[in-house]
């Protein structure tokens, strides 16, 4: 029988799972991810930062931030030839899904904003899903992207809404909801997870897992990070999350998101294979991976294609095909759509 799809978990049940003896939490984990998911399967993802720096924005976590000095050199927004070439190569080592950051606050209806459209549509044209992380975005312009053919779009709540604003006060925690809703009246599937190692507690963690859960339906992609230190941030001298406590957030994610996809993110570069074999055990299904050796810019590291590619061999896991989630309405349409 497939776990129920629900929306209304206490704090005291995702605790409940969150502190389970931990191979019993993987077990459980990895009995629901079999149910939903082709467990010898795994997405691949490349972000591309097709507009870096220079953000207005203070969260404290952050190498792209004006307000900090973290070495990232602003660079204007990237060409879309430029932007189709990484992407041919993306698409060429097995990735199916292209990330376009931006280091925005927030959309803007400017020629910067039809350009990234016109990307959207050359992206998508390659066969390849594409996702974008642009900063808040109003209900017309999250039509737009649909009209481009987005597949998803990443608004990542980061924390609990009480944690949020000790490390972002630019905007609000609301302010993130209200994108997710306005990408929700569209067929753009929504992509929005968190960081832990903020200095957060357990249960601001588990209250993330709670919102996330509570969106309806489930954001079909939750990223999980690992706070990657940047030096120059507020966050730069945190203490690293030691793997168990990212195992039983990919576990626990994964049991109260059944059908969404659980990708392990920033931060998986310190990770050995081991540690990855585990959390992927407990439900991690999705992971970036580069052609640098960088995730979006310089400050967060990514493993490479070619160790990503000997890492599933190993662990006999396929990437998964473009628009091939059958936990995703939208990925059929989209594909008959490149194909014809
Ligand atoms: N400007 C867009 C926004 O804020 O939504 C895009 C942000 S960033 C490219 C996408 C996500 O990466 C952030 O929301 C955050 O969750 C994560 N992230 C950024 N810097 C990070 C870091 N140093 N360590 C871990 N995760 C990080
Ligand atoms: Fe700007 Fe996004 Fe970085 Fe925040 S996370 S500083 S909004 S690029």
């Amino acid at each position: 029988m497939n776990a129920a799809l629900r929306h209304d978990w206490s704090l005291d049940e995702i605790r409940a799972i969150h502190d389970l003896p931990l191979l019993d939490l993987v077990f459980r984990a990895a009995a629901v991810h079999r149910q939903h998911h082709n467990a010898r399967e795994m997405q691949v993802c490349k972000l591309i930062s097709i507009k870096t720096g220079a953000c207005p924005e203070d969260c404290a976590y952050c190498a792209q931030s004006s307000r900090y000095s973290t070495g990232i050199e602003p660079e204007r927004l990237m060409e879309k030839e430029k932007v189709l070439e990484i992407a041919g190569r993306a698409k060429a080592s097995g990735v199916s899904r292209v990330c376009l950051g931006a280091a925005w606050r927030e959309v803007k209806d400017n020629g910067q904003f039809d350009r990234v459209v016109d990307m959207v549509k050359g992206v998508t044209d390659l066969g390849l899903e594409v996702c974008c992380t642009l900063g808040m975005l109003t209900e017309s312009q999250a039509r737009r992207l649909e009209d481009a053919g987005l597949y998803a779009y990443n608004h990542n709540v980061d924390s609990s809404a009480e944690f949020y604003e000790t490390i972002i006060t630019t905007r609000t925690y609301a302010d993130r909801l209200n994108t997710i809703e306005n990408v929700r009246k569209t067929q753009v599937t929504v992509c929005s997870g968190g960081i832990i190692g903020l200095g957060e507690r357990v249960d601001d963690r588990l209250q993330m897992l709670q919102t996330l859960a509570g969106v309806r339906p489930h954001p079909e992609s939750v990223p999980i990070n690992i706070l990657s230190r940047v030096e120059g941030t507020p966050l730069a001298d945190n203490e690293d999350v030691p793997v168990w406590d990212v195992i039983r957030m990919i576990a626990t994610a994964r049991i109260l998101m059944p059908a969404s996809d659980v990708r392990l993110t920033a931060g998986r570069a310190k990770l050995n294979a081991t540690e990855q074999a585990l959390c992927f055990l407990a439900g991690a299904n999705s992971i970036f991976s580069s052609e640098t050796e960088f995730m979006l810019t310089r400050a967060v590291p990514s493993p490479s294609y070619d160790a990503d590619a000997e890492l599933l061999r190993v662990l006999g896991l396929q990437v998964r095909a473009p628009f091939d989630n059958p936990n995703a309405p939208r990925a059929a349409e989209l594909a008959a759509r490149v194909a014809a």
